[in-house]
């Protein structure tokens, strides 16, 4: 017996009755970035496993457990992107981009991680992200900050906490993981076995566990910020102080040390108490050795990602309605001559009403289940073209939301009408 066809189970469709709230949400995303230097970049969806085992680390939980993996007959081996930052990365340094100054860059689209589904998670999720290549100062981390609280603004949400800390310098970080292991390894009993095992791998990771008996232990442990470099803790002064010109607020987080091992100085977190156990809709932060350790010229970089399953489901919680009232109309007619015109009025009036949505009737009905139709297409007015407004080169306008009468003009008026009523 065949089994049902369904979707992988993590991936999910998203349907024409979301969709729009999607492409609007994106839209606004992808405007705002413009709006502040960013150009759009495109890399593909897979790469060379060996591009993210080197970008995202080997001790993640992304390379260690999450990666959707295969082999080429060839023998070669390829991922599907869990993240959008190691293709960025390669493509910078493939087409020698940053030689050509700063570089700000923004991308948006699916990406792969074998993850238990629940909700705010999934297999296949959306993210939208930047990153910029080239720049180092605190001012750059700040305008990120900036940015995305403006994009918070705009959308209306509320209740997005900002969580910022900073990792040092490379050899800073390094000087704490011997502290750290020092620490822990003192309490190597108290620790669940996912922590014995990252004491040796990624010892900052502990910090990040969620296990609540060792909490306390974690609470407990030597801070980062007392290890840190002179010049990391004057980055992190510089960007404290931006926020607070900016009138951001934010919260420290000592404990904030993110997922991927390639961070340095800033890291930040955009959390929300809203959507349970799945907190963070933006997350990045700073990683200036990562061009050069994937072989490119030493350069400077920071960026994040937006998880836009999160920020939809925080935008459905919060019960915000996005939505863009175009003008909508259902264009019927009846006879053959009527249904060969009114082609080519669809087309006059689709240029001429940029932004207005035009349903011309594709069912050929009688005009009362056309009328159905287009109540059914929930649009604001019926435009009508029977064997008396064909011969009278006319077409008449009924509202079918609200009181107005039915009226019958050419289509010149017709379209003045539309232009003077589409915001009414
Ligand atoms: P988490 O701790 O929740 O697993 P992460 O640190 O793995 O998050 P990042 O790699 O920083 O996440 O990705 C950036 C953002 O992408 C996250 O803050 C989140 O909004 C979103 N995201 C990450 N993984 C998933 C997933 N499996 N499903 C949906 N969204 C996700
Ligand atoms: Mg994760």
């Amino acid at each position: 017996m065949s089994s049902k066809i369904q979707a992988i189970r993590g991936m999910n469709d998203l349907l024409p009755k979301d969709s729009n709230l999607w492409l609007s949400v994106e839209r606004i995303i992808s405007d705002l970035f413009i709006s502040y230097g960013f150009k759009n970049i495109r890399t593909p969806v897979v790469e060379k496993t060996d591009t993210f085992c080197r970008a995202i680390g080997e001790a993640t939980d992304i390379v260690e457990k999450e990666m959707y993996s295969w082999k080429e007959s060839s023998g070669e081996a390829l991922s599907l992107r869990p993240e959008g930052t190691a293709g960025c990365v390669r493509a910078m340094i493939e087409h020698n981009l940053p030689r050509e100054g700063i570089q700000k860059v923004f991308y948006q689209g699916a990406m792969f991680r074998h993850e238990r589904p629940q909700k705010g998670r999934y297999r296949q999720f959306h993210q939208v992200g930047v990153e910029i290549f080239g720049a180092d100062n605190a001012k750059i981390d700040a305008e990120l900050m900036a940015m995305t609280h403006v994009l918070w603004e705009s959308l209306g949400l509320k209740n997005l906490t900002l969580e910022i800390n900073t990792l040092g310098s490379s050899e800073a970080r390094a000087n704490y993981k011997s502290v750290l292991v020092n620490y822990f390894t003192q309490y190597k009993n108290q620790l669940d076995e996912d922590s014995q095992r990252r004491l040796k791998t990624n010892p900052l990771r502990i910090l990040d566990s969620k296990n609540k008996d060792m909490q306390d232990l974690i609470n407990k442990a030597p801070k980062l910020m007392d290890s840190l470099d002179s010049e990391s803790i004057q980055h992190f002064d510089e960007f404290k102080n931006y926020l607070e010109y900016l009138n951001i607020p934010y919260r420290i987080n000592t404990r904030l040390v993110r997922g991927l091992d390639y961070y340095n100085r800033t890291v930040f977190e955009w959390t929300t108490t809203d959507l349970g156990a799945q907190g963070t809709i933006c997350a990045g932060g700073r990683y200036d050795g990562l061009v050069e350790k994937m072989g490119g010229k030493p350069t400077p970089a920071v960026g994040f990602a937006i998880g836009l399953e999160r920020l939809m489901l925080l935008l459905e919680e919060q019960n915000i309605c996005i939505s863009n009232p175009s003008l909508s109309i259902y264009l019927m007619a009846l006879g053959d001559q009527a249904q060969l015109k009114s082609i080519q009025i669809a087309h006059d009036l689709r240029s001429s009403l940029p932004g207005a949505i035009l349903y011309n009737d594709i069912t050929l009905g009688s005009f009362k289940s056309q009328f159905k139709k287009a109540d059914k297409a929930n649009a604001d007015y019926a435009l009508i073209l029977g064997e008396e407004e064909l011969s009278n080169n006319q077409v008449s306008i009924k509202p079918l939301k609200g009181q107005g009468s039915q009226k019958t003009m050419s289509l010149d008026e017709a379209i003045n009408y539309f232009k003077d009523n589409a915001n009414a």
